[in-house]
């Protein structure tokens, strides 16, 4: 049985299964009776409705409910927005291959912004490593280099996430509508309506969707050691502090070690103060020691962070969930359902950068409006050699490769 009901936030085309049809259908039969026996949190999540079916009132109601449950679960405040489309955006993103080093910063600080799986791993990005003059295909390439410094030598990297593909095949083929594309251009998926049955993943021909086999660990309960090595007042309880990430630290983490990036994350300074970070910090690599990279933040205190003095004195950033989210964006999942890269909805629709693209070291990552002609993504697909992945499939990715020197 199919509803074509349309979105009370935003247009959608898409004929839906009723999940509730769907369970009396015999699909999912005996799943009444497993939630019989199951608790309230599981029967809520169960019973929750689809997002654009929610009426204002009722969407009140479930955010106030998330937000409880996510807080007693994690044990910190958090932020569930709604955030819809901006009027006149068509989200893009321009990848930038003659710059890309292979770091991964991008893959970590997706994973500690978008809340993704520490264990088992999540990763919305994948830096596929490939010999110098193979071409680009994506069969011959290596997801699992693990190299003591990047770039290897004749060797060029690929980030691949998902394509935000214009004629996408996953959000066709989902047979309950847990998948679509917002006028925005992102595909979103409503975690509450996933039956997880994969479909989309088996579609999607960039290997772009990722499925929570089991229930997903947010944090690891590690850190990261980093020497401070300025801290200034900027206002009332401000401080700008420039970090250096210690990479020959002995409390180094191996990957998926954390990343200094984002937004409103503890931290400890070398005497053991605890601070909030506030903003997203801006990547300053060290040209002249590309194993180092610095960093800079404002911080949320009442007195400046220490400074090390000392090779020996660190601060650390705590590994910790990120509490604020967006409803079809970086709220926590849940086992069994499916997820993948969502343009960072909690931060572009509030008019800053996807968390990848802030932390790149080497600026190949440009992010943008496609609908405006004075956008710098405008300017890279009208001034560039532009390409997309698999072309021949008509899938349209609004994620662009080019080579810019
Ligand atoms: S890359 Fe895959 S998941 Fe992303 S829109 Fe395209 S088909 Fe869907
Ligand atoms: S796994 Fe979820 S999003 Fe993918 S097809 Fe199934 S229901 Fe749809």
């Amino acid at each position: 049985m199919t509803d074509t009901k349309k979105s009370r936030h935003y247009e959608s085309s898409l004929p839906m299964v009723s999940r509730r049809n769907f369970v009396k259908s015999g699909v999912l039969g005996g799943v009444a009776a497993y939630l019989a026996a199951c608790d309230t949190n599981t029967q809520e999540e169960f019973f929750a409705k689809r997002f654009t079916e929610l009426t204002p009132e009722a969407l009140k109601e479930r955010i106030a409910w998330l937000e409880k449950h996510y807080e007693k679960t994690y044990g910190e405040a958090f932020k569930v927005g709604t955030e819809g489309p901006i009027p006149d955006v068509l989200f893009g993103y321009a990848l930038d291959l003659s710059r890309c080093v292979g770091c991964r910063r991008c893959a970590y600080a997706c994973v500690s912004e978008n809340n993704l799986s520490r264990d088992p791993q999540v990763h919305y990005i994948r830096v596929l490593e490939q010999p110098k003059g193979t071409g680009l295909d994506l069969h011959l390439a290596n997801p699992y280099y693990e190299r003591d410094h990047v770039p290897e030598e004749g060797h060029v990297y690929l980030p691949v996430a998902c394509q935000q593909c214009e004629n996408s095949p996953c959000e066709r083929v989902c047979p309950v509508g847990a998948t679509w594309k917002e006028p925005d251009g992102v595909i979103v998926v409503d975690y509450d309506w996933c039956i997880g049955c994969r479909y989309c993943m088996a579609s999607c021909p960039y290997g772009a969707r990722k499925f929570n086999w089991g229930a997903p660990k947010m944090t690891t309960g590690d850190s990261l050691a980093v020497k401070v090595l300025s801290a200034k007042p900027k206002g009332e309880g401000r401080f700008e502090v420039i970090v250096e990430e210690a990479l020959d630290a002995p409390e180094r983490l191996q990957p998926p070690h954390i990343m200094p990036t984002v937004v409103k994350r503890p931290f400890l300074d070398a005497k053991g103060n605890r601070f909030m970070t506030e903003t997203l910090p801006v990547a300053d690599t060290n040209p002249a020691a590309r194993s180092t990279t610095r960093y800079r933040f404002e911080v949320v205190a009442k007195e400046a962070p220490a400074t090390s003095s000392k090779d020996d004195e660190y601060g650390y950033f705590l590994d910790a969930v990120n509490p604020d989210t967006h409803y079809l964006g970086n709220r926590p999942r849940k086992k069994g359902v499916v997820e993948k890269c969502h343009f960072c909805l909690q931060r572009t629709r509030n008019g800053e950068y996807p968390a990848c693209a802030e932390i790149c070291p080497v600026g190949s990552r440009k992010f943008g409006n496609l609908l405006d002609p004075d956008s710098e993504i405008r300017y890279v697909l009208a001034n560039k050699r532009v390409f997309v992945l698999k072309e021949e499939l008509n899938t349209r990715p609004k994620f662009f490769y080019f080579f810019g020197v």
